[in-house]
């Protein structure tokens, strides 16, 4: 699989059942989450197929510091010189690369497999060292302004970006969209991560995307809304 165009602007970067995605504005490329580990060649031959230059990744914001998500940041910091966001909570985890937090499975079968076949938070990774902390309510001066939303539950340093010029919230872990709209695979506090879904669903946008399975494109908004019952 390759790079994939999601709206004006916005790439996806398959980075092994996890996704990463590029924003491209005139100024920069920014990358937000990435992927498992060993997956960095995937980013910079999508870099290059649009025609840049691994040095012109400025950003690399990472949802949350869970292995799928920042498990190839080291490799991508170290080829592009990318500046590095993750909340608080979660730099701990990619200071160290590991062990990470335990998961509790979500509801449903389907997920309580996942989770354990899946997630190991015994894993170890690279260290990836951090240079700005991701401040909830925050607006990171990048790509004419994206806000930053701290969405525990899942896991307690996740946030959720939202890109106003583009009207795309990237939604990290709060949900999943692999076999339908639906919960993550776990949850470190399943109250706080049916809080953190309620408070996404109250957004105002046209394009959703997850961490892992398909973006939603059109009437992103009303979907996540009456999932979550509004
Ligand atoms: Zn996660
Ligand atoms: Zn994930």
């Amino acid at each position: 699989m390759t790079m994939k165009r999601v709206i004006d602007g916005v790439h996806l970067i398959p980075m092994g059942n996890a996704n990463g995605y590029l924003i491209e504005v005139p100024d920069g490329l920014t990358l937000i989450d990435a992927g498992f580990p060993n997956r960095e060649a995937a980013v910079f031959a999508a870099i290059r197929a649009l025609g840049r230059t691994p040095d012109q990744l400025k950003h690399l914001i990472l949802t949350h510091g869970h292995p799928d998500h920042i498990g190839s940041a080291a490799a991508i910091v170290r080829e592009t010189g990318a500046r590095t966001y993750l909340h608080p909570f979660d730099i701990p985890l990619a200071k160290t690369g590991g062990p990470f937090r335990p998961m509790t499975p979500a509801p449903g079968l389907l997920r309580q497999v996942l989770c354990r076949v899946l997630y190991d938070h015994n894993e170890r990774l690279m260290p990836v060292a951090i240079d700005e902390p991701l401040i909830d309510g925050k607006t990171l001066p990048i790509a004419g302004g994206i806000d930053v939303i701290h969405v525990p539950g899942h896991c307690a340093g996740q946030v959720a970006l939202l890109w106003r010029s583009g009207r795309m919230l990237f939604a990290a872990d709060v949900f999943m969209n692999v076999t339908g709209l639906g919960d993550p695979l776990g949850f470190e506090d399943l109250k706080e991560g049916r809080e953190s879904q309620s408070k996404l669903a109250d957004l105002s946008f046209d394009a959703v995307g997850f961490g892992h399975g398909k973006t939603i494109t059109h009437d992103a908004m009303t979907r996540l809304r009456r999932w979550v019952g509004k």
